[in-house]
């Protein structure tokens, strides 16, 4: 069944009530997690609800962790048929102070990735060659740039070498976002919010990615119905599994 897909939201800042509003919708969330306690979190979702689960530490919580918490989380998703890691990469732009730090923890979810074959839900912010870099070097065959706002020409490496990138609804007030829509092959991309995080005075939502879907068609010059069909085709083949 064609469904709109949110491939990044915060589900564990949102009520039961409120995630199956949005799944009532015809939306497929893929719910990504900050920590620990937030991937816990994310699973127990997943017990009430149908969403794709990512389990990870972000970038802007290393600092609280160690490569300890690390491998455990990597555990968890082994052990509950977790197939996506995230949130999870390298920040220099928001974070840079931690960055030593953020990329010890980052090395065992891409050690994981590579041993299990798992999505990575990539938070790349200012680290965006650095993060590429790494999936090459680790071949990493599945990983998703969420919120892509890095540099063009790096936008061709990554979507040249079979890579993700996340079209968020911040495109309605991120010149930058709408650039990088122009320029990717709709073959690599994925929608997405960021949900319920505020951007600006945008106070980013999972039905967002509906006007997004629309907007790629605009930009593309193609039918809504066939955007929409190949994003679901995107997800399928990132996560090998049918909607
Ligand atoms: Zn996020």
């Amino acid at each position: 069944m064609i469904k709109y897909i949110d491939m990044h939201c915060h589900c564990h800042e949102y009520s039961v009530e409120e995630l199956s509003s949005f799944i009532e919708k015809n939306i497929l969330l893929v719910c990504v997690s900050d920590d620990p306690a937030s991937s816990m979190k994310t699973l127990e979702i997943r017990k009430k609800l149908e969403i794709t689960p990512c389990v990870g530490i972000h970038p802007w919580e290393a600092h609280k962790y160690n490569i300890k918490h690390a491998k455990n989380i990597a555990d968890l998703a082994i052990k509950n048929n977790v197939k996506c890691l995230g949130e999870v990469g390298l920040d220099k732009r928001f974070v840079p102070k931690t960055y030593d730090h953020q990329f010890s923890i980052f090395e065992i979810f891409l050690e994981a990735a590579k041993e299990y074959d798992l999505v990575l839900n990539l938070h790349t912010a200012g680290a965006w060659r650095e993060v590429y870099e790494l999936l090459v070097k680790n071949d990493i065959n599945r990983a998703y740039f969420h919120w892509y706002t890095g540099p063009l020409n790096l936008l061709e490496e990554i979507t040249g070498s079979g890579y993700y990138v996340g079209i968020n609804a911040a495109w309605k007030i991120q010149e930058k976002h709408r650039k990088v829509i122009k320029h990717a092959p709709l073959e690599n991309m994925l929608t997405e919010t960021d949900a319920p995080y505020k951007y600006k005075s945008l106070e980013l939502r999972p039905d967002y990615v509906v006007e997004t879907i629309e907007y790629i068609a605009k930009v593309k010059n193609m039918p809504v119905e066939y955007v929409l069909f190949k994003i679901n085709e995107n997800y399928e083949k990132l996560f090998k599994s049918p909607l």
